[in-house]
């Protein structure tokens, strides 16, 4: 079945792991746009974000300038226990669709948090840690970055405390349990311990909870006690910096084998896997060296890229986070109760807005029972069980090698397998049962939420 001199697997040695993360703002030409205070409309700065993140975290937040950043020894150490992770060529995928393209996938689920989380999750526990903190809060949604940051925490021995979406904290219960066996507090959000839970829960009581309430919930509780901060695990500028290990790892598997991408495709949330995934790749295209075409794969229940609006918002419901300038549906926005949870984010990282608005790349939305068919598909062919999430990626990276069926074109297509699906197989039984369903915000849903914006004179 294999064809060329390309092993299945392609990994690297330790020697060849990345020495430094790649900052893709020092090659961008239009910055992403500032935090904003949304009491003053000014642009927040390294004293004004103390309260919140950690120093050192805060400098890589608002660096736009330096393009290579050393990863601390200690990280790198820590990263060999599940790193460098595998660029898996799909030669049984690209047989079984009779597809003339060349798939290569990257594989990050190799930890028992079972996603790309744990490289950002290790970094700012690892700085939470340097500069003498107890502990950090944060939010979870599907549950990742909840325990791959418990998994960090235990390992350095902070404290954690997570505020989980109520219907995650109610679907996957085994998630919690995870977080709970490696020492973190975990709470359902919105829940009655904070100002703003509490606020949320007298307008909406019934409400299923979002990433966008657990934001307010972990910022109120990391600025009110003292020794903490908040950390977050996609969307900001650090995350994608950490993040860019992935894409790092990626061009040097490639490099070795002198493979050049045409298409790079990721799942889209808070858009961390995918900035990390193209972040060399992007570089090389903004410094006019090579060409690629990216691929941003969000579902169509939360659609921030493809039908949200390119303006400053909060980052939570509850109003209390600095406004980030991404494309978004608007802080408001519940999305239906999908099942990607990792996907379910009404914002997006305030790079990849930069760079989508710029038409340096693509975005496209996908419904979920073709997700979950792609999914199905992937696993009785490659074997992995994918996350739902990443099954986005799948499906657009199917899409587009069946495009090079009818073409003939031999593309060479990767595309970021960003985790696996183990905990997620309430879906899986939903999808099994035929009882998946896809739900579309209206037109007029969407102008609702986005209507209440807040305004900001640039
Ligand atoms: C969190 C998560 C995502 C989405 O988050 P991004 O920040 O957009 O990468 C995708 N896949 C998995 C497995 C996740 O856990």
């Amino acid at each position: 079945m294999k064809t060329e001199n390309i092993p299945y697997k392609i990994y690297l040695s330790e020697s060849e792991m990345p020495q430094n993360w790649y900052n893709v703002r020092a090659d961008m030409k239009n910055k992403p746009a500032p935090l904003v205070n949304p009491g003053t409309g000014k642009p927040m700065g390294f004293d004004d974000l103390r309260p919140v993140f950690c120093d050192e975290l805060i400098e890589q937040e608002l660096d736009n300038d330096t393009p290579y950043i050393p990863i601390p020894q200690e990280i790198r150490d820590f990263y060999k226990m599940y790193r460098p992770s595998p660029l898996v060529r799909a030669y049984c995928l690209e047989e079984k669709l009779g597809t003339p393209a060349k798939i290569y996938y990257k594989c990050e689920g190799n930890n028992t948090s079972g996603s790309h989380k744990l490289n950002s999750a290790i970094a700012q526990a690892y700085y939470a840690k340097k500069q003498g903190l107890k502990g950090v809060t944060t939010e979870t949604g599907a549950g990742q970055w909840g325990t791959a940051l418990s998994m960090a925490c235990a390992y350095l021995g902070l404290d954690l405390k997570v505020f989980m979406v109520k219907c995650s904290y109610e679907q996957k219960p085994f998630r919690r349990e995870v977080m709970r066996t490696y020492g973190a507090s975990v709470t359902p959000s919105p829940s009655n311990t904070t100002n703003v839970g509490r606020a949320i829960l007298a307008k909406a009581p019934d409400t299923t909870g979002s990433l966008g309430c657990a934001i307010s919930e972990a910022v109120e509780v990391a600025t009110t006690t003292p020794g903490y901060r908040y950390v977050l695990g996609s969307v900001l500028n650090q995350v994608l910096l950490h993040q860019s290990v992935i894409g790092l790892e990626t061009k040097i598997a490639l490099d070795k084998y002198g493979i050049t991408p045409d298409i790079i495709i990721g799942c889209a949330g808070g858009g961390s896997n995918l900035g990390g995934l193209i972040a060399p790749f992007m570089g090389e295209k903004l410094r006019g060296e090579k060409d690629y075409r990216f691929i941003a794969v969000e579902p169509a229940s939360c659609p921030s890229f493809t039908r949200g609006v390119f303006a400053y918002d909060f980052c939570d419901t509850g109003m209390v986070c600095p406004l980030a300038k991404m494309y978004t549906l608007g802080s408001g926005f519940i999305p239906s109760a999908n099942h990607a949870g990792g996907l379910r984010y009404h914002g997006m990282s305030p790079i990849l807005s930069q760079l989508y608005h710029d038409g340096l790349m693509e975005a496209r939305s996908v419904e979920q029972t073709s997700v979950f068919e792609a999914a199905e598909y992937f696993a009785r062919t490659e074997g992995i069980l994918p996350a739902p999430e990443s099954s986005h990626a799948i499906r657009a990276a199917i899409d587009e090698a069946l495009k090079c069926k009818e073409t003939g074109e031999e593309k060479t297509i990767v595309f970021g397998l960003t985790g696996t699906g183990y905990f997620d197989l309430v879906a899986y039984q939903r999808f099994n049962d035929h009882e998946m369903t896809d739900t579309i915000p209206t037109d007029e849903q969407l102008a609702a939420s986005i209507a209440k914006l807040p305004k900001v004179a640039e």
